[in-house]
């Protein structure tokens, strides 16, 4: 079995081993059964290259997170140097190590206001879940033990653990056979504009969405609301970009019924909106949490964090003698912590803010000028964050029926011509790492014209 796992084998072999003995996440298993896909077996900056050599500019940026770029030597040096100086080390209760112990203080001189807490985690969902249980914690610490519920909203993503699924609503109507917590879960609106009521205008939309959060309050009592979760930008539910203001308001509500603000920001931190983190740079909101992973390490290794107030940790830690019960053997990872600093750095002495502020312009209205196209009913976004929305009628926004299938044959097209970009629902979606340029810009977007005016073709 090692020969055979060290040997170079085409597409279809390791397919084939892949087939026979894995699960992969979000596996809908009648395609599944059908057809292999894509066997990846290298990256370099924007680039990956599958098993037959062929090579596809990644704009989706693997899951939203290669921010840095692929294949680089800095971040591979930092990790190798790290695993061989010290690979592991138990950071339980009193025992910390060096990188975690800088990364900590790093990320807390770069966070909002006075979020200068930090724990580590293994990745967004166990940063996500930590969060919502911090909340209960930091409630019943302050003598508000009903104070536990968490509202969150449609078409959210906040992860993949029993808690997290329970609090995100991806699909709206869930799509999958799992249950779900939904006692102290509730779930408000998704603040879509292109989705909006037509008789609406956007402030109308938001103050009607602002309005929705109070009434909940009034319904269930401000004291069985402990949280309010949202994703800066929902990504996974579609590049929602709020009404404007809309986050902001939403604060408010939250400050005036001392509900924990919690900014999911996975995939909006580390450099994605051209900002360490989006909240208060992008949007005028200090979160009392941010959840972030993703773009902490650029993909190169797991590792998530939750970074949360001085104000918390205060109510959490006052008396003493209080357990806070969460905790992952891999928590700060003297690894992945060595791989977030040398990520940061990279960052920082590239400018990599700054140019995604740039060339996050340039994708948007490069992009942008998709929406000529008869079959496109949106293209949103907001710098490196961007969504192509496929409808049967512009109009009326009416979606095309689900054998259309159209944005995985948009994709499968663009594959096919060498450019990864996410089909999602009716949506192609794509996060290109932060390091691309204005000329991988424009192949992607000739690309993604090309496949969207094939496909339009084919449907008539
Ligand atoms: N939160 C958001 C906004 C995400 O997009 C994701 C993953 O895509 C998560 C949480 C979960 O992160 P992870 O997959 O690292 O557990």
């Amino acid at each position: 079995m090692t020969a055979v796992a060290q040997a170079i084998l085409p597409n279809e072999a390791l397919w084939e081993m892949d087939r026979a003995h894995s699960l992969h996440p979000w596996t809908n298993f009648g395609p599944f059964e059908d057809k292999g896909s894509l066997v990846i077996t290298k990256g370099q900056g924007c680039y990956l290259w599958d098993a037959s050599g062929r090579r596809y500019l990644d704009a989706v940026g693997g899951m939203w997170c290669t921010n840095v770029g692929l294949g680089r030597k800095d971040m591979a040096q930092a990790i190798a140097d790290q695993a061989e100086r010290l690979a592991y080390a138990n950071y339980f209760v009193d025992v910390t190590n060096d990188p975690a112990a800088r990364l900590a203080a790093k990320i807390a001189e770069l966070a909002p206001g006075d979020l200068n807490r930090v724990h580590f985690t293994t990745g967004g969902s166990t940063a996500v879940d930590t969060a919502v249980r911090m909340v209960s914690f930091y409630h019943r610490a302050k003598g508000n033990p009903t104070k536990t519920g968490i509202v969150a909203r449609e078409a959210s993503y906040h992860g993949s653990t029993y808690l997290t699924q329970s609090v995100g609503k991806r699909n709206g109507d869930r799509i999958d056979e799992f249950d779900y917590k939904s006692e102290g879960i509730w779930h408000l609106a998704s603040p879509n504009c292109y989705r909006r009521p037509s008789h609406m205008t956007e402030e109308q939309f938001c103050d009607d969405l602002v309005a929705e959060f109070e009434a909940l309050i009034a319904r269930e009592g401000a004291d069985r609301i402990g949280g309010f979760i949202a994703e800066p930008i929902q990504a996974s539910g579609g590049i929602v970009i709020p009404p404007k203001d809309y986050l902001r308001r939403m604060w408010q509500v939250c400050q005036k019924h001392d509900i924990l603000f919690i900014a999911d920001e996975v995939v909006t931190a580390f450099g994605r909106l051209g900002h360490w983190f989006a909240s208060l740079d992008e949007f005028g909101v200090q979160p009392d949490i941010i959840t972030s992973a993703k773009g902490l390490t650029s993909g190169y290794v797991p590792l998530g964090a939750l970074i949360f107030s001085d104000r918390i940790w205060d109510v959490m830690a006052k008396g003493g003698h209080r357990w806070f019960t969460s905790g992952l053997t891999y928590s700060g990872h003297p690894v992945a912590c060595a791989a977030g600093l040398k990520n940061i750095e990279i960052i920082e002495s590239e400018g990599l803010l700054e140019h995604t502020r740039k060339v996050g312009d340039y994708f948007q209205s490069r992009m942008g000028e998709l929406s000529a196209l008869p079959l496109v009913g949106d293209v949103r976004g907001r710098k490196l964050m961007l969504c192509v929305e496929s409808v049967a009628n512009r109009e009326t926004k009416a979606v095309l029926p689900d054998e259309a299938n159209e944005s995985k044959r948009i994709s499968d097209i663009c594959e096919d011509m060498g450019l990864l970009v996410r089909p999602l629902g009716h949506l192609n979606v794509m996060s290109p790492p932060l390091v691309i340029t204005e000329s991988e810009i424009d192949f992607a977007a000739e690309v993604l014209e090309k496949a969207i005016r094939r496909v339009t073709d084919d449907l008539v």
